[in-house]
Order: structure tokens, then sequence, then C-alpha cells
């Protein structure tokens, strides 16, 4: 199906962090342009000023362009990072000493502040691993919470680059007091979605849930225990991101190919979104074309089930973030377009109260690739309804009808669905006639099309979806329907 532009739907969502290389209402006006669906604030990094202009800067462009942009907020929370640096970062050569002392301050080739060094249980010989594994350390010395290290790999050192200490203890609270601050501030600009980093367990999300107070919370999956206890931390988060950058370093490298497709596929399988990031096209930081190595690796992704696809570095502090943007939306459609696509792994029907609703998802998925129809229409409060059509992967385009802005946005990081806005109305047979007209008037859809609609009825009472339509467009009747011509 084409949209009323002609270009053929992208599935995949693109995620793009926000930071210096965008930092204006013009460059938000462009990755919305070039695809960007979902904008990421890294509280990492920035302070709340830039953060809440960036907020601003992508509602008005979202309404301005009329379509559905969402917005995550990434919490720091237990990561341990390195200060900063003049002019904002320094080269550590390999083979020289260092000293690494705990606090946020500035810092230089040969004394490194480390915030909560002092929380570490490091020892002569522990590896201290930064900026996602490019540069490695190990402790020579440690006494009175300052620690002497000597660098076995060498490289670019960034302000604020986060610090792993494979194998060492560490005692950080898994939400820390600027975790509640930025929550709190999070709140106030009404964020979409909460990425939480370094999350652990189940216990973690539930306490990041009550501080973003009923805030969508995706679980950032890079450390050896999140991975390992994944299930429970899915029982409680909306979606998990793989973190490869640190889950790369936690994991090792080699591990992470596996871990990912696990990750993702285990999410699917529970109704839950997912997000594959990191150094997905890294060297577009610098060159206005992506490796044929990282081409490979975003049509991966897409393959793997993911939902949505995020940039960091090369949007944030990139030379080409645009075309970076464009180049995500190119691989995706072309991956899209094979015929691995949407074979996706094993998703199952829910068993808890979603049974019903799972039930009919797939009945509409199977339905539409069985006669060939091209759009699903979704009617949905909360969201679920699409997301759980979404999740079967359908080849057809779905498109989501809320009355709720903060559905409409959410549905923004869901592969395949368009998400609209929609009037609540009093009857089923309304909701079918609004539709349609939206679709027809929107070109998206032509007389004599057939569609599968989903929704829960008796409609306004958050009925679990248990309604599936074959539907004719023209006929607000029933009627058996034609293959859709798009
Ligand atoms: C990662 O480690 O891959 C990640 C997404 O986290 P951050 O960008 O906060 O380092």
């Amino acid at each position: 199906m084409r949209s009323a532009g002609g270009r053929l739907k992208r599935k995949t969502k693109i995620i793009a962090t926000l930071g210096p290389a965008v930092q204006s209402p013009e460059a938000i006006r462009e990755l919305v342009a070039a695809g960007m669906n979902v904008a990421r604030l890294n509280f990492s990094h920035g302070d709340h000023d830039s953060h809440r202009a960036f907020h601003g800067w992508v509602r008005r462009a979202a309404d301005d362009a009329g379509e559905p942009v969402a917005v995550l907020q990434d919490i720091q929370g237990p990561r341990i990072r390195v200060g900063t640096f003049p002019g904002g970062e320094v080269t550590l050569e390999r083979g020289v000493g260092v000293t690494l002392m705990p606090g946020e301050g500035e810092g230089d080739a040969a004394n490194i502040c480390i915030e909560n060094l002092d929380a570490v249980g490091l020892v002569p010989g522990s590896p201290i691993i930064m900026s996602d594994g490019l540069i490695a350390l190990e402790a020579l010395d440690v006494s009175g919470g300052v620690v002497t290290a000597k660098v076995t790999d060498g490289g670019v050192l960034r302000d604020h680059k986060g610090v792993a200490f494979p194998g060492s203890p560490l005692n950080v609270p898994a939400v820390t007091a600027k975790d509640e601050a930025d929550l709190a501030f999070g709140q106030e600009l009404g964020v979409d979605y909460v990425a939480s980093s370094f999350v652990s367990s189940g216990e973690d999300v539930r306490m990041v849930k009550k501080l973003a107070q009923g805030t969508h919370v995706i679980a950032k999956i890079e450390s050896a225990i999140g991975y390992q206890n994944l299930d429970d931390i899915l029982e409680e988060a909306s979606g998990a991101m793989v973190a490869r950058g640190d889950l790369g370093v936690e994991l090792s490298f080699e591990s992470v190919p596996a871990a990912q497709q696990d990750i993702l596929a285990r999410a699917n399988a529970r109704a839950r979104l997912s997000i594959t990031a990191t150094e997905m096209l890294e060297s577009m930081t610098s060159s206005p074309r992506p490796t044929r190595a990282e081409v490979t690796d975003v049509s991966n992704a897409v393959l793997d089930g993911t939902d949505a696809v995020m940039l960091s570095a090369e949007t944030a502090i990139g030379e080409y973030p645009v075309r970076a943007v464009e180049a995500m939306d190119r691989i995706c459609r072309e991956a899209e377009g094979s015929h691995g696509y949407g074979r996706g792994p094993d998703i199952r029907f829910l068993e808890d109260h979603a049974r019903f609703a799972s039930a009919t998802a797939q009945a509409c998925v199977d339905a539409a690739a069985n006669l060939g129809l091209e759009a699903i229409v979704a009617f949905t409060e909360s969201g679920s309804t699409a997301r759980l059509i979404s999740k079967y992967r359908p080849r057809a385009d779905v498109y989501a009808f809320t009355p709720r802005t903060d559905t409409y946005r959410a549905m923004a990081l869901y592969a395949g669905v368009t998400p609209l806005m929609f009037e609540r109305v009093e009857s089923t047979d309304e909701m079918i006639a609004y539709a349609e007209r939206h679709l027809l008037e929107g070109g998206i859809v032509s007389p004599g099309d057939g569609v599968v609609m989903a929704a829960g009825i008796p409609p306004n009472q958050s009925a679990a979806t248990n309604l599936m339509k074959l539907h004719a467009i023209g006929s607000t009747t029933s009627g058996i329907p034609g293959r859709g011509n798009g």
C-alpha cells in the first residue's frame, strides 16, 4: 500500500538522538522530514534547558508536519561516566599511566575524573573499559579512593563517556538522585517514553515506573545481569532496548549478535516493543555514506524483527545527521521488501487477560495475508490493539485510530503502524464510517478495496479487542471485500 505521497510506507521506526549537531528548530524539522519517528533526549548529556528546547522543537516540528513523533527520555541510571575535558576530548596513548579520581570535574590525559569511582571495588589487575570498549585500562594501585592505571588500549575519550568495570562489585543505587530529578523533569515536559539504563531486574523497572507515573518504560539491556533477568524485566517493562555499546563490553563483543536476536525475539514474543541501538551507522558520524557492514547490520536488525533502529552519535554529534536518518530509511525499506521480512520470531498468543486481543490480532493478520489485503485498521485507546497486530509483523500496513494524543504519539514507535487521531464516537458503525472517510480522503484506499478492521466493542469502554471485520470500502454495511488495488 502506498501513502498519500505515493511512497511505500516504511515499517521499521527510526529513533534519532538529539544533541549539538541538530541544535535548532530547522535541524529538527529536517530530521522529521527525513523520517525520524522518535526523538531521544539523552540525559547523560546536556542540561534541562537544552532538553526543554529540544522537546519544544520536536513538538512544533511534528505538529507542523502533521506527523506523530514520540519523545524518548533516556535516563542515565547507575551508569558510571568520566567527567569532562578541555575542548571536549583527550587522546589516551597506549602504555601511559593515568590517575583516576572520584568526581565529575574536568580532567586531562593524565588525570581523569570518574563519578562514583569510590563505589567500585577495584583491586590491582582489574580491567577498566571506557567509551563502549574502545579504550581499556588496567588498575595498578588503589589507595584512598584514587586509582593508578595503565592504558592497555588507547583512543579518543570524550566528555561523559561511560566506564565499565567487568567483574568488579559496584555499590550504586538502581535509580540515582540525578535520575529522580530527571524523571520529575521529564514528567513536567510530558515525554512519551522513558528508557532506563542498566536495568538489572523487574524490581528496578518497577522503581522507575513509579517515578515515571504511567509513562511507558523501555528497559535498556546492557549488563550481564540485566540479560540474565530478561524475563523478569519484560514482565514489567513496555519494551527492551538492545544497548549494544555497554552490552558488548559486559558480555564480550562476539556475544552481541546472538544476544541481540534473543532479546528481540523474547521481547516480541511477549508483545513488548523492541529497539536495536548503538553504532548502527557509526561511520556516518564523519562520513556521508555508511559502510557496507553497517548497512548489513541495520538490515539484519530489521529482519530479526526489531520495532525500531536507533541512531546515537550519528545524529547527536555527527557531521551528517539528516543523511544518517535518510540512509536508515532507505536500508529499512529495502529490508522490508525482501522475502525474509515478517516471518519473524515465534509470536505466541498471550495467555493473560490479553488472550482474546492477541487471538483477534493474529486472525486479522492471517486474514489480510490470505485475502491479499493491504490495510488493517485498528481502533485503540491504549495502543495495545495496534501493538498486538504489529507484533505479528503483517505485510499489510496498520492504520491505528485513537482518540488519545498520548497513544497517538506512543504508537510512533510501533513497527508497521501509522497512528491517526480520531474523534470519540458512540457506536461501532460510526467508528467504521469515520475511518473509511479518512482513508478515502487521504488517498490511502479506493472504493472497492478490502480492509480488515479490529476493535474492542462496545466502544469507549476499554474493552479488550474482540472484533474483526472484513470490510469493503464504500459499503458501510457488510460485504465481501475485494483485493486492494494499492
Ligand atoms: C548503549 O550502551 O548501547 C546505549 C544505548 O547506552 P548509552 O548510549 O546511554 O551509552
